[in-house]
């Protein structure tokens, strides 16, 4: 019995040695607050970074908003209640969480804008983010490519989509896709037949494929009844998805119509498909996993008392002050290299590819 005891006693012992470092090693908790799970992108951002910050000894709290702004701030405001010691956002609509951040920053919280910028606040502490004019240039050289513009006899009718005006990056695709298509426009070598431009006309709120869908099928209905569109600059593989069926449903992609050359953003995996059934022409790949591993880097360095490292401290403008960002590099994928990049890096397998 006196063996039995002392064996026990040696086991709590044990248990209590591999138990302690685990609690040592509670660094706190992170927020992490995701717009919607209506995108894929967004449910592998949080999973990721859930999964890197456990194994970095945090204590990650994951929420998506559903696209709803009083959800998210909620969301987010419970962060702070629970004591959160850093938030990592990817807002909904950039330019509601002032107050929210005021009230984090007065209880010494950080903040890390993820992917998308959070404007009109002096309490951003740095942004994790892709190149994402660069986004836009990829998409538009695609558009031109896809278009076979430098071999084109005649002007090539496109048009254009925009993302959500309430997400700051929208405007920087949409810049970056202009700064390549004005040039085009100016010259008369590509025409935008309805004539609708600038994000006021061509921008699509919430990303809501549908929305895309049915401004597809009334400019179709109202400017391509005698005459084809040939391109669609769409900057998210969501609104292409809509795009796409709006165009199918008046006779583009068969017979003799062939399917317009429409871009993309994010590699869904519907896109994909399409990309390799020869539907969706491109797609732009911004590598998650990637931009998770910054974040993760950068509330350690935050958390270790050091500056996070940085690459851009130029170009994000927030209305109140430039904010410290890492910028990744977005690639340009099409069939002819989607295999190569997205099962080559692991990020799909084969099998999810071709089912
Ligand atoms: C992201 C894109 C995404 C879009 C819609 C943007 O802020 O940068 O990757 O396609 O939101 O979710």
């Amino acid at each position: 019995m006196k063996f039995v005891t002392s064996l026990l006693a040696a086991a709590a012992v044990t248990v209590a040695s591999f138990a302690a470092p685990a609690f040592a090693q509670d660094k706190g908790m992170v927020g992490v607050s995701m717009p919607t799970k209506t995108s894929t992108r967004w449910i592998s951002d949080g999973e990721t970074m859930e999964k890197l910050f456990k194994e970095a000894g945090y204590t990650p709290d994951l929420q998506f908003a559903d696209d709803d702004i009083p959800n998210q701030l909620a969301q987010i405001e419970n962060m702070v209640t629970k004591g959160a010691k850093v938030l990592v956002i990817a807002a909904i609509d950039g330019t509601t969480l002032s107050d929210i951040l005021q009230k984090a920053a007065d209880s010494g919280v950080k903040v890390i804008a993820y992917d998308r910028l959070i404007r009109d606040s002096g309490n951003v502490d740095y942004y994790a983010t892709f190149d994402n004019f660069q986004v836009g240039v990829l998409q538009a050289t695609s558009l031109v490519e896809g278009l076979k513009l430098d071999e084109a006899t005649e002007p090539k009718n496109i048009e254009l989509f925009g993302g959500s005006p309430d997400d700051n990056n929208a405007f920087f695709f949409y810049d970056g896709a202009m700064s390549v298509l004005q040039p085009l426009i100016d010259s008369g070598k590509l025409v935008v037949k309805s004539g609708q431009m600038g994000m006021d006309q061509v921008g699509t709120l919430r990303w809501d494929g549908s929305v895309a869908q049915s401004r597809m099928e009334n400019l179709l209905s109202s400017t391509y009844t005698d005459a084809k569109v040939d391109g669609v600059l769409s900057p998210y593989d969501g609104l292409s998805i809509g795009i796409i069926s709006a165009l199918k449903g008046v006779g583009y992609g068969s017979g003799d119509l062939p399917m317009p050359i429409v871009t993309g953003q994010d590699a869904e995996l519907p896109s994909v498909k399409s990309i390799l059934a020869g539907e969706q022409y491109s797609t732009v790949f911004k590598d998650t996993r990637e931009l998770a591993k910054v974040t993760v880097n950068m509330v350690n360095a935050i958390m270790d008392g050091k500056e996070p490292e940085v690459n851009d401290t130029k170009t994000y403008e927030n209305g109140v002050k430039v904010v410290p960002s890492y910028l990744l590099k977005p690639v340009s994928v099409d069939k002819t290299n989607a295999k190569e990049i997205l099962v080559g890096s692991g990020y799909y397998t084969e099998e999810q590819i071709d089912n």
